[in-house]
């Protein structure tokens, strides 16, 4: 039998496989449109070499970092790459987690992203679907909220983070050589990052 965090980065890599277009083309508008491409490629990669039945959510979390890092080219690897890494640190050796477990996660990757990048929100990448989406679970735990409306909370907020790329110029990555071109456009890395905690929250729920 497949273990849940199997099935949950099933999830996630199949919503990336599925939008691999989507995001090429939002990279084409404002990169060099292989982020689509780069992200099916290690997904694709990560759902051959995971272990089905592996139920240490960290040790599945860094197999998937270690793949991603070796096997996505562009900026788009190191940094998902750093950031499954940074989230399977705090999930070493737990087969469940709780909503403090899952808020370790999550700071641990946003803050690797952040070094790892030299950037943070504002400067039209991932971190502006991620970083809005770790303050909706913050505060959705603070709240007392439950996990389903914590999860809708977070993709709400995502969701209007890489809206809000699209109003902004980039001045991280390779977008950023278009300036003020790049306003109008979607960051590719802010689409993918939503498109992780959507396929996160529709697993769980
Ligand atoms: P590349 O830009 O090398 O072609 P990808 O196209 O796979 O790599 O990924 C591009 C995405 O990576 C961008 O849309 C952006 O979200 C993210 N990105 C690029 N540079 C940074 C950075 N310094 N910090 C955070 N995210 C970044
Ligand atoms: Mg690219």
């Amino acid at each position: 039998m497949p273990s849940r965090i199997y099935e949950c980065i099933s999830a996630i890599g199949n919503r990336i496989i599925e939008n691999m277009d989507f995001l090429t083309e939002l990279d084409r508008e404002i990169g060099d449109a292989d982020h689509g491409i780069n992200m099916a490629r290690g997904f694709t990669e990560v759902m051959k070499g995971l272990d089905p039945e592996e139920t240490d959510i960290g040790a599945a979390l860094k197999k998937v970092s270690m793949i991603l890092i070796s096997k996505v080219g562009g900026a788009s690897g190191p940094l998902y790459g750093t950031a499954y890494m940074k989230a399977a640190k705090e999930a070493m050796g737990k087969t469940s987690l709780t909503t403090d477990d899952a808020i370790a996660m999550m700071r641990a990757a946003v803050d690797g992203i952040r070094q790892r990048g030299k950037s943070d929100v504002g400067e039209k990448t991932m971190l502006d679907a991620l970083v809005p989406a770790f303050d909706a679970l913050t505060e959705g735990a603070a709240q007392g909220k439950d996990a389903g409306q914590i999860l809708d909370a977070m993709c709400q907020a995502a969701a209007q983070g890489a809206a809000y790329t699209k109003t902004i110029a980039a001045t991280k990555g390779r977008a950023s050589y278009l300036g003020e071109r790049s306003i109008g456009h979607e960051d590719p890395g802010a689409a993918s990052s939503l498109l992780t905690l959507e396929a996160i929250r529709d697993y769980l729920k």
